[in-house]
């Protein structure tokens, strides 16, 4: 799970791009925080980057394809 420390640096709103969900090899659509729905890994990635495939090192293959769901979104100013 995500952590910080400042209640006043993060915002919890209620959008889409919250649900939706992105298979590994696919660029991430929003710079931030990733978690695989699976095993709870989570990744920082930039924007337009590509999302990790499934040979990365802490998904157990027992659970299936990796689906990447964004948890934080870095917002740029
Ligand atoms: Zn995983």
């Amino acid at each position: 799970m995500a952590l910080y420390q400042e209640m006043g640096v993060l915002t919890q709103v209620q959008d889409k791009a919250f649900t939706a969900t992105h298979r590994p090899g696919t660029s991430a659509p929003y710079a931030g925080i990733y978690r695989c729905t699976k095993c709870s890994h989570e990744i920082g990635i930039a924007e337009g980057h590509i999302l990790p495939a499934q040979t990365h090192g802490k998904h157990p293959a027992s659970l299936g394809d990796i689906i990447w769901q964004l948890v934080v979104f870095a917002q740029h100013n």
